[in-house]
């Protein structure tokens, strides 16, 4: 079997009618996302999340200290030309593996049907863990 090193990106799509993604964290089972007291939607990380992506609102709703660092030294706004329209439309998989993330890393993107005053359209979401903050925690 071939060494496995780069990020590991697994995308899924969710049946029609299905309520927005929200995973638990494969490492410690943490709902990705809560209700705030005002009743939004906010991020809940645990440790080993990295970042969450929604694509409802084209942008993160969580992003870690270490992946706020690899983004802001990839400059991905200031390098429109590079990453196309900015990060609405980016490849997150070549992010992630431009930043440094080995296999130690999970991105799970869930594609779903949104809807907003009436309209159904195709989004998606990306939820990744770091598997490498398994060792921080013994
Ligand atoms: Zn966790």
């Amino acid at each position: 079997m071939p060494e496995i090193t780069n990020p590991q990106y697994a995308a899924v799509v969710q049946p029609v009618g299905s309520s927005p993604p929200n995973p638990n964290c494969p490492i410690c089972g943490q709902l990705a996302l809560t209700l705030n007291q005002e009743g939004y939607i906010e991020g809940s990380p645990c440790s080993h999340l990295v970042f969450i992506y929604i694509g409802e609102i084209g942008g993160f709703e969580y992003i870690s200290d270490d992946f706020q660092e690899s983004l802001t030294a990839l400059a991905i706004e200031e390098n429109k030309e590079k990453y196309s329209q900015g990060i609405e439309s980016v490849d997150f998989k070549s992010i992630l593996e431009e930043a440094g993330y080995r296999n130690e890393l999970l991105a799970l993107e869930i594609n779903y049907e949104a809807k907003t005053l009436g309209d159904r359209f195709q989004e998606r979401s990306i939820f990744a863990y770091d598997y490498s903050k398994l060792a921080a925690e013994s």
